[in-house]
């Protein structure tokens, strides 16, 4: 093979290569269905702070450079506020200048996403896969490795920092 069919070949595999991971983006995308956490409002509301409930339970958005997890580099877990599940790890967090925490990958079967067309634009909702509880949006405009940028409400997650144990 020449030197110049390689590098073809290379950015073929590349390209192939996003392609995958967008599809595979998608393809989390699920019907609505039962949560393995449901509780009802009023339990939401005594185990959550108000604006935890706003942004988890009624898909609310807090105002940006609002989350100390903004400033948080410690490494660990960041977990749903609602349910406990660990959704994101701190290896996965970069800085996007948004005002708001985040992470170019979740952590395996931690969400899900659905369509979301408020706001005159549509958008990836991103949810807890275990509680249905809203987290933020994903866009395709992230960092390497995945290109993805989940951009998360600080008060929807709960930091756990490496080696603590999980109260749940
Ligand atoms: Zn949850």
């Amino acid at each position: 093979m020449t030197r110049a069919t390689s590098i073809l070949g290379l950015a073929a595999m590349a390209t192939a290569a996003l392609a995958t991971s967008r599809r595979a983006a998608a393809a989390t995308e699920t019907a609505p269905h039962a949560f393995e956490v449901a509780l009802s409002d009023d339990a939401w509301r005594k185990r959550l702070t108000p604006e935890q409930f706003t942004i988890l339970r009624r898909a609310g958005t807090e105002s940006p450079e609002s989350s100390p997890l903004l400033r948080e580099h410690r490494p660990g877990t960041f977990a749903c506020a609602g349910c406990a599940l660990p959704t994101f790890d701190s290896s996965t967090k970069f800085e996007s200048g948004t005002g708001w925490p985040s992470f170019y990958r979740a952590l395996p079967n931690a969400i899900e996403t659905t369509t979301d067309t408020s706001l005159f634009e549509t958008r990836a909702e991103v949810h807890c896969r275990r509680c249905g509880g809203h987290l933020g949006h994903v866009f395709d405009d992230g960092p390497k490795p995945t290109g993805l940028r989940y951009c998360m409400n600080g008060a929807a997650l709960a930091f756990r920092p490496r080696g603590t144990r999980s109260t749940t």
